[in-house]
């Protein structure tokens, strides 16, 4: 489980997404499918929020030892965009 703080901790994950691009699918809110379309590598990335703290989980090598993964960093961004148009219709 990798706990999301500050954008700075995940800026290299962040970077990575940017080079890689990999596509985000939303399998429902809160989870997501990252694949890598260079290499076809697929895992899963579970974002949630505990006790006001969000958490994500991602099924990769790296995630499984609780690092920031690009996954991450590519599911949590469009996990915040999602949530940001659902509290809109609320709105
Ligand atoms: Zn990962």
């Amino acid at each position: 489980m990798i706990q999301l703080t500050t954008a700075a901790k995940l800026e290299n994950a962040i970077n990575k997404a940017r080079t890689v691009k990999p596509f985000v699918r939303v399998n429902r809110f809160g989870s997501y499918t990252v694949t890598n379309k260079a290499t076809g590598a697929t895992y899963t990335v579970e974002c949630m929020k505990r006790d006001g703290k969000r958490f994500a989980h991602c099924t990769c090598k790296a995630g499984e030892l609780g690092k920031e993964c690009y996954h991450v960093a590519s599911a949590a961004s469009a996990h915040i965009q999602l949530a940001a148009e659902a509290a809109s219709f609320t709105n």
